[in-house]
């Protein structure tokens, strides 16, 4: 019987680039060409109607529902007109993707025939049968159903033949089940927080935007190879696999040539999202051989965020039309880097951007400085949080490895905006206030030089990293929704800029000129932040010990981090925002802890079957032709003859017969604690008991497994190698 592995490598091998049909516009003119954009509301909806609807995106008005008929209707005469004949309310519900239930624009026209309809009513709610959505006993089946409610602020948009309205998704009595109401809620609060902070500088500024460039990593592995590996199906990584002789030691396939198929895919996939109004613009190989990166341009964060989200649909539909499968989870691989999504955050005004360097007057750079340090603040007061709100089953695997982000939040400044700091630290309000002449006091705040963009040298280490003009949080994973950690930030920023303007109040009510109170404030807090700078190695050992000093959460197990959200100033933080409600931020653990061992025991399960009906009978079959050899040779030779002769075969017989035995062990253990495990009632106390004595089970099992690899013929072995899943496109 031939092996499947053999069939599915050697037509892999073989396979040839998709041909992609280019559209003979340029990209500049098809872009958003599936989205009911401005232009689009122009054409399409009456004057007033349209005036109202972008003073709701722009100024967030309250949405008017009597424009909602009229929304309702250009939309479906513009979707009509390109063939689309069904809409869908599109959320983002608890479980990461994203979710949709189609219906037609038909309805009965009262003579017996249809028309297509769609109104005004259906696009603002709707009443999704989400019952199966997890929501942490928020919605259980006694109390009232879950509704969407469009998000005008995030546009409409045609996949295939539907029209897909992002809504927010909540429960009829106000609690979120998704994660753009809390985000929205979030960016309304930084907005507030940083508008009022601008003010003492700036008047006129009348609105602050969060802003967020995701760069997106992934594995493409042939669909053929993928299918051959039921632990790539059925938990999106491999939990087996030994170490292909080559990897990314060379560092030969970083920025490389993009393979022909790949370029393929990459082209398909960015025609498809520019047509989407997703800016793509960078695309390479990463450091793992198969790992590749895109990234857009920075967009205002709640729309990045629904984009991001439909970019991971979208490439995994188009993956598989060029007959690839896409890995988004973090570590697909042991042994070689994971996959992230560096999060690029900054905040900018309706008048200008808040956290780019170089400014005109030294008010300018008091205001950069301000924006920075507050930055500092909230994600030194939050680190825990931060972390609770990147982590997963998944990113666990990539955290603290030693390699992307370690498991501890820290800040990388770079040299000269450390100096900056330090100088304001130290220096008393005599030496940043110079006699000016007629101008009278003048604040000697040093210059912050053009240099710092391409000067702040790259701390690839550090999980939140100032450069030049933004923050990078870089511990997302790749396939978390950005808006988790989004939540977080931006929550924790407009808390910190919210205590800064009080503290700074108070001093001004007391008679303090308002320079003066600003850098007195500012200095208080350079001091009290300064734990989470960090410019060193953030991988070393040392760094563990130091940072365990400075009193930043050094956890490292996924379900005790969790517990983060629930602390009392975590809770605190996001009830007095108006972000999340204690209620909610429970709910949505509960939800938290129960994917977490839902996925440990889906991968235990699978490691289990896989031991047992590939492993071991691939492993046995092979000894027994081990077996039958030795037998012959005691046939043809005799006394010590045979025992030189054949023992080379005894030996590996009896590293067979040992292997199996580990593993059959180890898959009984694994079971057993399962068992034990899965008595527990408490969902946070059961994925600690997931995380504590199943998980590490598994990697026992996994080492006698891959060391069968080694030493098994080649031929017999069934699962697809690493040699062959990293390096066949
Ligand atoms: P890197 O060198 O970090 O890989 P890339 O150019 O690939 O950088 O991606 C950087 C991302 O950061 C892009 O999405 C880019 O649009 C985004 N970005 C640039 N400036 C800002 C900013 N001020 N705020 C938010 N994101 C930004
Ligand atoms: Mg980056």
């Amino acid at each position: 019987m031939a092996n499947l592995r053999f069939q599915v490598v050697a037509e892999a091998f073989n396979k040839k680039p998709v041909e992609v049909e280019v559209p003979k516009e340029r990209p500049a003119d098809f872009f958003g060409k599936n989205v009911f954009n401005r232009e689009k509301m122009y054409k399409y909806l009456p004057a007033d109607v349209y005036a109202k609807l972008v003073d709701v995106i722009d100024n967030g008005a309250r949405l008017d529902r009597s424009i909602a008929d009229a929304v309702a209707t250009g939309m479906k005469e513009w979707a009509m007109e390109k063939g689309v004949t069904h809409y869908t309310h599109w959320f983002q519900p608890l479980t990461e993707g994203t979710a949709e239930k189609h219906d037609a624009f038909v309805e009965h026209d009262g003579k017996g025939g249809m028309v297509e309809k769609f109104s005004g009513k259906l696009l603002v709610q709707q009443e999704p049968d989400a019952s199966s959505f997890p929501s942490g006993g928020i919605r259980n089946t006694f109390e009232a159903r879950g509704y969407s409610a469009w998000d005008p602020t995030s546009p409409v948009f045609i996949m295939d033949d539907t029209l897909c309205i992002p809504t927010v998704f909540i429960s009829y009595t106000g609690e979120a089940l998704d994660y753009k109401a809390p985000l929205l809620r979030a960016l309304r609060a930084v907005d507030v927080a940083a508008t009022n902070v601008c003010h003492y500088f700036d008047t006129n500024v009348k609105k602050v935007q969060s802003n967020l460039g995701w760069e997106q990593e992934y594995f493409l592995v042939d669909e053929g190879l993928y299918g051959a590996r039921p632990d790539l199906v059925l938990t999106g990584r491999t939990l087996m696999g030994h170490d292909s002789a080559k990897n990314q030691q060379m560092d030969d396939h970083y920025f490389g040539t993009i393979p022909d198929r790949v370029q393929a895919f990459m082209k398909d996939l960015e025609i498809q999202a520019l047509e989407l109004s997703i800016p793509c613009k960078t695309r390479h190989n990463e450091v793992a051989p198969n790992q590749f990166e895109l990234a857009p341009i920075f967009e205002e964060t709640n729309l990045a965020v629904d984009h991001n989200m439909l970019l991971m649909s979208l490439m995994k539909k188009i993956a598989r039309k060029h007959g690839f499968r896409v890995l988004l989870h973090e570590k697909p691989f042991a042994g070689i880097n994971g996959s992230g999504k560096h999060n690029n955050w900054s905040l900018s005004t309706d008048t200008g951007a808040l956290l780019h360097g170089p400014g005109k007057t030294p008010m300018d750079h008091l205001r950069f400085v301000t924006f920075i340090v507050e930055t500092l603040m909230g994600v030194y007061k939050h680190n825990g949080l931060l972390k609770a709100s990147i982590m997963s089953a998944t990113n666990a695997h990539r955290l603290g490895a030693n390699e992307a982000p370690p498991a501890i939040i820290s800040s990388f400044l770079g040299t000269q905006l450390s100096e900056l700091l330090d100088h304001i630290e130290k220096s008393d309000k005599d030496e940043l206030f110079t006699m000016a002449g007629k101008q009278g006091m003048k604040l000697d705040i040093p210059e912050i030089p053009e240099l710092i963009i391409d000067n702040t040298d790259r701390n690839r280490t550090s999980p939140f990293a100032f450069t030049g003009n933004r923050f990078e949080f870089r511990a997302v994973g790749s396939e978390a929704n950005c808006a988790s950690a989004m939540i977080a930030l931006n929550s924790a920023v407009a808390e910190a800029l919210g205590s800064f303007k009080a503290r700074v109040d108070a001093l001004i009510a007391k008679g303090e000129d308002k320079t003066s109170a600003l850098i007195d404030i500012l200095r208080d807090d350079i001091k009290t932040c300064k734990p989470i700078r960090f410019d060193g190695n953030g991988y070393s050992d040392e760094w563990v010990v130091e940072a365990k000093k400075r009193g930043l959460d050094c956890e490292t197990s996924c379900p005790v981090i969790f517990e983060r959200y629930l602390d009392i100033d975590s809770v605190k933080m996001f009830e007095s925002l108006g972000v999340m409600t204690k209620k909610e931020l429970e709910a949505r653990n509960e939800v938290k802890w129960e994917t977490y061992t839902k996925k440990i025991q889906i991968e235990a399960r699978v490691m289990g079957d896989l031991s047992m009906n590939h492993i071991i009978p691939v492993a046995t079959h092979y000894q027994s032709q081990l077996a039958k050899n030795v037998a012959c040779l005691r046939e043809i030779f005799t006394g010590d003859k045979v025992d030189k002769i054949a023992g080379r075969n005894i030996k590996i017989i009896e590293e067979i017969s040992e292997r199996n035995e580990s593993i059959e062990k180890g898959v009984e253990d694994l079971v057993n604690a399962r068992k034990v495990a899965n008595k527990i009632e408490d969902e946070h106390k059961k994925a600690i008991a997931y995380h504590d004595t199943v998980a590490p089970k598994m990697e026992e099992i996994r080492y006698n497994i891959d060391k069968l690899e080694l030493i098994v013929a080649d031929e017999l072995w069934t699962l697809p190698k690493y040699r062959e899943l990293l390096f066949i496109r």
